[in-house]
């Protein structure tokens, strides 16, 4: 395996599956100053290809059979996947659920070390992975999964209130988006679905693949939107902290950002529209986004409303991952060196200066 080896040169990686987490990573991957993007994996040539050779990309074919319609097009591929599984240190697979699980196969015979995505099943990897709560699980793993949109936020909120108060039980409702904007095939277009019906949800079992011993029970509902998650959550803590000292402690965390009153920010559209604003590149928050005046305690009840942005979120999470399989830096150095290269910038402390703005883009 060559995860030794690699410690010494530029991280070299390959984006296998080129969608809506595969282009955020890859430009992700882009920005930081250890790492550098061999080529990324598709199946068709339509506009977001395009947009691959014209970021600069090296574009391979998924297979040997998906070659030919690329050629027809005109557009230069630099092999096919199994090229780029061989020319690369490490594969970040952002195929669709259950692919990933499948192109297993090829990195084991490779031996190239992989990231996986939410979607496939814990077992795809050595461990499931959340920056700020497992990190070290990684370390010299061959294979990794990030978790999904709503479990990475969930496990943002939840490790640093484990660590200062202790956790009893966590109960969470997620009112999740249809689907993402280019998916017009997805819905509800006019109706609101407990999905599942079945209480509790899948989305509890999946945090605990980065708690194992959390008491967490969820229930998950889809609306007709795009833009967001929206968590309503409560937690039951160890102890009966007051309410400044638990907002003061959640603004510490560098991937929340502590939604302040005076910016009158009163749902994720005006959320996404301040990302945009504030330039970030495809309008992306990369994190959590808990009101302020949503967080409550009552006895040993903390209670909050979070947005999380589904496309954006597990994008810095999966750059952490690859530093921690690789061994290049510590949980500390991994997560300060993503934000300040990807520009993770909004946040507040509540008598702390107004949020950064950033205009660094990290991609196109
Ligand atoms: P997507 O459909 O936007 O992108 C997947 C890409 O992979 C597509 O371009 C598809 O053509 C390509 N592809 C399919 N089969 C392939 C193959 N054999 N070889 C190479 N490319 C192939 O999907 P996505 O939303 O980016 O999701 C990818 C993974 O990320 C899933 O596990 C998903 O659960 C996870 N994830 C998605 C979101 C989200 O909101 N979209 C959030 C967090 C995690």
């Amino acid at each position: 395996m060559r995860v030794g080896d690699a410690v010494v040169h530029m991280l070299s990686v390959g984006v296998n599956g080129y969608g809506t987490i595969g282009k955020r990573v890859a430009d992700a991957v882009r920005s930081q100053p250890d790492m550098t993007v061999q080529g990324v994996a598709k199946r068709s040539p339509d506009f977001v290809a395009d947009h691959a050779t014209a970021t600069g990309y090296s574009l391979y074919a998924a297979s040997e059979g998906d070659m030919t319609p690329f050629e027809d097009t005109g557009i230069d591929l630099a092999g096919t996947t199994e090229d780029l599984v061989t020319d690369s240190d490490v594969i970040v697979d952002a195929t669709p659920g259950g692919v990933g699980e499948q192109n297993r196969t090829l990195y084991e015979r490779l031996e190239t070390p992989a990231v996986f995505q939410g979607a496939e099943a814990p077992t795809v990897a050595d461990t499931s992975f959340n920056a700020r709560a497992n990190y070290d699980a990684a370390r010299d793993a061959e294979f990794v999964r990030v978790v999904s949109c709503n479990t990475t936020g969930l496990s943002r909120l939840l490790a640093p209130l484990a660590d200062a108060y202790g956790i009893e039980k966590v109960r969470a409702t997620l009112i999740r988006r249809g689907g993402d904007p280019d998916q017009s095939s997805r819905g509800p277009i006019n109706d609101i679905l407990p999905d599942p019906i079945a209480v509790p949800s899948h989305h509890g079992p999946d945090v605990q693949t980065i708690f194992p011993d959390l008491s967490i029970e969820t229930m998950g509902v889809t609306v007709p939107a795009t833009l967001m998650h929206l968590h309503g959550v409560n937690v039951t803590l160890e102890a009966t902290p007051d309410v400044d000292a638990v907002r003061e402690r959640l603004a510490r965390e560098s991937r929340l950002f502590v939604v302040p009153e005076r910016l009158h920010i009163d749902g994720c559209g005006e959320l996404r529209e301040y990302a945009r604003d504030a330039g970030r590149p495809r309008g992306d928050i990369w994190e959590n986004c808990v009101w302020g005046e949503s967080i409550a305690v009552k006895g040993s009840d903390f209670y909050c409303f979070q947005a999380i942005h589904q496309e954006a979120d597990v994008v810095p999470e999966n750059i952490d991952a690859l530093r921690a399989m690789f061994g290049l830096a510590d949980v500390g150095e991994s997560i300060a060196r993503t934000n300040d290269s990807l520009g993770l910038s909004f946040r507040e402390t509540p008598d702390g200066p107004p949020p950064i703005l950033s205009t660094r883009a990290s991609g196109d």
